[in-house]
């Protein structure tokens, strides 16, 4: 008998509104290679920990939500920390969900390379909200502790395969508000066929408190939320 893959996840969210399209059932990951600074999921970072689920204990979850989700043309989303971490498992869960119809998403940051399980896993995928961290690179590194590189590429990789994506923008004030950066962005996105969306989320500091409580300085103590005169400004940049 083929042994049960077992995930490490953080948490599920039933109604989920802002992972997709319609109402989705959220499967927060456990683990994530990036740090950045303004993640309000400090908590997922740690490889290993969360709890333990197999794919029919994740899968009937999502079951008994099934009425509303497809009341609502929803969906599944999974999310994190970096879901990617765990394909394997996940390329179980979507073929299951895929038997049943269930529109699927992936949130990630794309920061790893395209293995053979990535690529078959997304080959099962209805959208990947992709987060931008940092058009420029130098910048990218302060920001998440990793390059970009891997960020760009697999945008490319969901363009050349035609993988519907929605592209997430955090914007930081003093990080990620540079007009130059924005302009330069608008210009790699316009390269692309695949965009549904594209979403400047305002940075808050909502997530402080979990850094507290796990006694760690939070990185953006001084930096001011973002203001919708903020996210006004960089819509207009980059036209949207
Ligand atoms: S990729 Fe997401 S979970 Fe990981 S550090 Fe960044 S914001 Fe946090």
């Amino acid at each position: 008998m083929e042994k049960d893959i077992l995930a490490n996840i953080h948490s599920f969210e039933t109604m989920g509104t802002v992972d997709g399209p319609g109402i989705r059932f959220v499967c927060f990951m456990q683990g994530c290679p990036l740090k950045c600074k303004y993640c309000h999921n400090r908590d997922t970072w740690e490889i290993g920990n969360g709890k333990k689920y197999t794919v029919d204990e994740v899968f009937n979850k999502i079951l008994r939500s099934k009425p509303y989700i497809e009341a609502s043309h929803g969906g599944v989303t999974v999310s994190g920390g970096e879901p990617l971490l765990q394909s394997e498992f996940l390329l179980k869960l979507f073929k299951k969900l895929k038997q049943y119809n269930f529109n699927t998403a992936i949130d990630t940051s794309g920061s790893l390379p395209i293995s053979k399980t990535i690529a078959e896993l997304l080959t099962y995928t209805d959208l990947v909200i992709l987060d931008i961290k940092h058009i420029n690179n130098k910048k990218a590194i302060e920001l998440t502790g990793v390059s970009n590189e891997n960020n760009i590429k697999f945008a490319k990789y969901l363009n050349d395969n035609n993988i519907p994506m929605w592209i997430n923008q955090v914007l930081v004030p003093g990080y990620t508000d540079d007009p130059e950066d924005l302009k330069i962005l608008k210009e790699f996105l316009a390269n692309f066929s695949n965009i549904k969306k594209i979403q400047i989320l305002p940075y808050h500091s909502l997530g402080k408190y979990k850094w507290k409580e796990l006694n760690l300085k939070y990185p953006l103590q001084n930096v001011r939320e973002a203001n919708e005169d903020d996210v006004n400004k960089a819509k207009k940049i980059l036209g949207i």
